[in-house]
């Protein structure tokens, strides 16, 4: 495993956490019984790092010794997920930890929904809300010189975001903005539009619907699925 990780150096998930912007959503936490809410996504993260160390601890004391490196069956215990992912420990906190973006997805979601009166909302039921995408088998930053590894979702994203702030503010970057992704030499305009071009090596979604839990790319996709899925289900 640790051989396709290429020349990447391991993140720092402390250092990362200072860095995420705070907002007024409260993130509800969904792992087994848990109804933990918080209000601050770098403590819900770590708040669900202690579901994660727990059952990992309660794998490990009921596993038979000398099965290191082999690829382990976790399940996910989060509600209405319930996936089996297997592999190693960086792929179980993949998938759990894209659980917490996904709730902060759905948080802007919904209040998308609330602040644009008149769009009707996605009438789908909840059977897929919390259900995650495949992931990519790893998180690497592919900005020129850096190549940092990430296990968690939240700070991969906003860690590719922080690169695009080398560039100057505003409409017009003199010179444009370039991206310097390995093997991408796209020009853009401006920070707003680096900004958004990288999402296409990163795979970053930016809003997630409230009911069904459907990802998308970009708010006008968002809204379009609202009005489709509520037009559905009027027919
Ligand atoms: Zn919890
Ligand atoms: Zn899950
Ligand atoms: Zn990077
Ligand atoms: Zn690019
Ligand atoms: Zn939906």
């Amino acid at each position: 495993m640790a051989s396709s990780k290429k020349s990447g150096k391991k993140a720092d998930g402390d250092k990362q956490s200072s860095t995420l912007q705070e907002c007024d959503y409260v993130y509800a936490c969904e792992w087994g019984e848990c109804e933990e809410e918080i209000g601050d996504m770098a403590l819900f993260v770590k708040h669900i790092a202690q579901h994660v160390n727990e059952y990992v601890s309660s794998l490990q004391s009921s596993n038979q010794p000398g099965q290191t490196g082999q690829a382990t069956c976790f399940s996910c215990n989060w509600r209405e997920c319930e996936s089996q992912i297997l592999g190693n420990y960086c792929d179980f906190n993949r998938h759990v930890y894209f659980h917490a973006f996904h709730v902060r997805l759905k948080c802007l979601g919904k209040a998308l929904l609330t602040s644009s009166c008149g769009t009707e909302a996605c009438s789908l039921d909840g059977q897929s809300r919390n259900w995650i995408p495949e992931l990519p088998e790893n998180l690497i930053c592919g900005w020129k010189d850096c190549e940092l590894i990430y296990d968690n979702p939240v700070f991969f994203y906003s860690h590719v975001n922080q690169h695009c702030d080398e560039y100057k503010e505003g409409n017009n970057v003199v010179g444009g903005a370039r991206c310097k992704w390995t093997g991408c030499d796209t020009l853009v305009r401006s920070k707003y539009k680096l900004k958004e071009h990288i999402r296409s090596h990163s795979q970053e979604k930016v809003v997630a619907c409230p009911t069904c839990g459907g990802l998308f790319a970009n708010r006008t996709k968002f809204i379009d699925h609202q009005k489709r899925q509520a037009d559905t289900a009027s027919k």
